[in-house]
């Protein structure tokens, strides 16, 4: 080996999920919206002057931080904004989890999670979830270099109660926690009214999902301004100018909406709680989901065969080859008409 090829930083990647080309393709792999964004969006897309694309964007991203706030209800000191929630993850990761000791995520969890660890040299321990995927509040009490988990938990769909993420906080004043809430706005509470009274808790959201736009890559934190300004100084220490000038509008664009915003909630939560039912009658059994997907496992039918099946049928959903999960299909909730589709070769498969 050759020393510049011993000094090169060897990382194992994390897999994102496929992005098939294609009309006809069910997608329902990567929990993305089935749902257009917001009709504002489209219009200042539109209007859009590519004139202004000549300089760079503002590096504080104050209209969409500004815009966030308001939303929150909280100071424009207290929102940091980046490329996907996964930027304000990597970007927290680098920032608070530097003391050496150990950082806490559930065992199954975003698998993002130990790709960053391994990244950026962070220690880590991972607490097993219980026998039906909860998250043990308990195990998070000991002594540690940080916390993360998502809430709902994915891939499981789970949503652990505030009272539950409060315990955690309480038993951990000494290292931030951050609450990875990417699936939150599809019917759970979110831990951002707690950022008032813990100045160590990161919520941590993103546009990807309810908000339809996971092209764009928009993800928020909103936590204490001591928070914020330590992942500022980060941001500013590797890329000050994260957010393209066509995010800063169209993000902005997308939270004007609120009619819409509740109105595409209320049909995939609808969607999912039908699909909830069509599958437990199909022989399915998961946990009860709070996100925008269900996590599925059959009685008969191995989840690694199913999983072929429905992808040599054009519909595309998640198959995680792990062990706990292996008899597991993650199926993000599509339109009614896309599930549909999904239930009809379900049946027939299983007959
Ligand atoms: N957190 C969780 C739990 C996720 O499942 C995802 C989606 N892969 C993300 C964060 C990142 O989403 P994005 O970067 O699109 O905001």
């Amino acid at each position: 080996m050759k020393l510049w090829e011993e000094n090169i930083r060897r990382v194992v990647p994390y897999t994102p999920g496929e992005q098939p080309a294609g009309e006809s393709i069910i997608k329902l792999n990567t929990n993305e919206n089935p749902y257009p964004p917001a009709l504002g969006v489209k219009k200042a897309m539109q209007d859009m002057d590519a004139g202004r694309l000549r300089k760079y964007p503002d590096p504080a991203a104050q209209s969409l931080v500004g815009c966030l706030a308001d939303y929150y209800g909280v100071g424009q000191d207290q929102v940091f904004v980046g490329v996907g929630s996964d930027d304000v993850l990597a970007t927290a990761f680098l920032t608070f989890f530097h003391s050496g000791k150990p950082v806490l995520f559930p065992d199954i969890s975003y698998s993002f999670y130990p790709v960053w660890a391994d990244l950026f040299r962070i220690p880590y321990e991972t607490p097993a979830l219980d026998e039906s995927f909860g998250i043990r509040a308990e195990d998070y009490y000991k002594s540690n270099g940080g916390v993360v988990f998502p809430n709902p938990n994915a891939p499981t769909g789970l949503f652990l109660p505030l009272s539950q993420v409060e315990e955690i906080l309480r038993h951990n004043q000494d290292a931030v926690v951050v609450v990875d809430e990417a699936y939150i706005d599809f019917g759970g509470t979110s831990a951002v009214g707690l950022t008032r009274r813990y100045e160590n808790l990161l919520v941590v959201q993103t546009f990807s999902k309810s908000r339809s736009l996971a092209g764009l890559r928009i993800g928020f934190a909103i936590g204490h301004k001591d928070l914020i300004r330590a992942l500022n100084d980060v941001k500013y220490s590797y890329n000050s100018y994260t957010m393209n000038i066509p995010s800063l509008i169209l993000g902005v664009e997308a939270v004007k909406d609120e009619a819409y915003f509740c109105g595409t909630l209320e049909k995939i939560m609808a969607t999912r709680e039908r699909a909830k039912a069509r599958l437990k009658g199909l022989g399915f059994s998961f946990p009860d989901s709070q996100a925008n997907f269900i996590f599925a496992s059959h009685k008969q039918a191995p989840a690694g065969e199913l999983f072929q099946a429905l992808r040599e049928n054009q519909i595309y959903v998640r198959y995680f080859k792990q062990p706990r999960l292996e008899n597991y299909l993650r199926i993000t909730i599509g339109t009614d008409e896309e599930m549909d589709k999904l239930f009809a070769f379900l049946e027939s498969y299983l007959k």
